[in-house]
C-alpha cells in the first residue's frame, strides 16, 4: 500500500511529500532529544469549510472551529499508526501548529500552497480554509510536489481589506484586524483602536477571505467534527467568567490562549461602535 492510498482513506488528498530542510526550522529547542531524524514531511491540509457559516458571525470562520488541535491531531496519530506498520523500522511522528517548523513554508516547497496577496496561505482545492498538519519521519518515502496554484488577476480583496492592510506593495501585517483582534492584553494602542473600529469581527477576520474568488464554491470539510461551529460570542456570555473559567470553557479554541481580557475588550470595541449588538 502506498502512502498515497493510506491518506486517502482518511479523506486527505491535499498533500505533499518533502524534504526536511533546516531552513524550514523556526523553534530549534522543539528538535531536543529527537528520537529520530526528521527527513522527509507529508505535509497535509485540512479543510474548516462549512457552507452553512452564517454571514453575520461575529467569530471569523477558523477561531469557530472547535479545537482543531485535537480533531487533526487525532487524524495524524491514526495516519502514523498506519504508516508504522507499512515502514515498522523507521519512525513518524505529527504536529499541527505545535511544528518546530514553519508550516507554510513546508508546504510551499511542494507546491501544495502559495502565500496569497492577503498573507494567507492559498491552496487550490481549499482556496484559504484549511489547518496544515505535517507527518514527520525517517522513512525512504519517495517526494511528491504539486503544481502551485495561483493568486487571481483582479485581486478583489485588496478593495475589499477595509484598513489597508494589502496593497501591490504587499502586506502590512501591523494595519491587519485579524493580528490586531489576536494582540493579548486590556487595551488597545490609540493606532489599534482607530484600525479596529473598521472591524466587525470579534476574532479574526474574514472579510479578504469572502471577497477572495478562491474561497468561493468550496466543498464542505469532510471533517465532521468541524462542522460543530460557534460563531457567536458575547460580552453576557463571558462577563461573569473568571478568566480561568473562560480558558477553561473554550479550552482549545484559537482565542482561549490569549485570555478573556483580550476578548472583553474586541466586544467592547465593537459595542461601543455600535456595529453589533451584543
Ligand atoms: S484579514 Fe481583514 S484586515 Fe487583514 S488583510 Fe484581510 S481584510 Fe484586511
Ligand atoms: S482575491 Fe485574488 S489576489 Fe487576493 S488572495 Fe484571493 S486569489 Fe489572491
Amino acid at each position: 500500500m502506498a502512502v498515497r492510498d493510506v491518506l486517502s482513506r482518511f479523506d486527505i488528498t491535499e498533500y505533499c511529500v518533502v524534504p526536511v530542510k533546516s531552513e524550514f526550522v523556526i523553534y530549534p529547542h522543539k528538535l531536543e532529544n529527537l528520537s529520530f531524524r526528521h527527513e522527509t514531511a507529508i505535509v497535509c491540509l485540512f479543510s474548516y469549510y462549512v457552507n452553512s457559516y452564517p454571514a453575520d458571525a461575529v467569530l471569523s470562520r477558523y477561531a469557530a472551529c472547535p479545537d482543531y488541535h485535537r480533531i487533526v491531531g487525532g487524524v495524524l496519530s491514526d495516519v502514523c499508526e498506519k504508516l508504522r506498520a507499512l515502514y515498522p523500522d523507521f519512525g513518524f511522528s505529527y504536529y499541527t501548529d505545535d511544528s518546530p517548523y514553519s508550516e507554510k513554508d513546508l508546504a510551499a516547497s511542494g507546491g501544495l500552497v502559495i502565500r496569497g496577496k492577503n498573507d494567507i496561505a492559498l491552496s487550490e482545492k481549499y482556496g484559504q480554509l484549511f489547518f496544515i498538519g505535517e507527518i514527520v519521519t525517517n522513512a525512504p518515502i519517495e517526494h511528491e510536489y504539486r503544481t502551485p496554484p495561483s493568486c487571481c488577476e483582479s485581486a478583489p480583496c485588496l478593495r475589499a481589506c477595509p484598513t489597508g492592510a494589502i496593497s501591490e506593495r504587499g502586506f502590512e501585517r501591523a494595519r491587519c484586524l485579524s493580528y490586531i483582534s489576536q494582540k493579548g492584553g486590556r487595551e488597545f494602542t490609540d493606532a489599534d483602536a482607530a484600525l479596529f473600529r473598521r472591524a466587525r469581527y470579534a476574532w479574526g477576520c474574514d472579510i479578504c477571505l469572502n471577497a477572495c474568488p478562491k474561497n468561493r464554491a468550496l466543498p464542505d470539510t469532510p471533517l465532521w467534527a468541524l462542522h460543530d461551529i460557534s460563531p457567536y460570542i458575547s460580552t453576557d456570555e463571558i462577563g461573569g467568567l473568571s478568566n480561568r473559567e473562560y480558558r477553561q470553557k473554550y479550552r482549545g479554541r484559537v482565542f482561549a490562549g490569549r485570555g478573556k481580557a483580550a476578548m472583553m475588550r474586541n466586544l467592547i470595541h465593537l459595542k461601543e461602535k455600535s456595529k453589533w449588538n451584543f
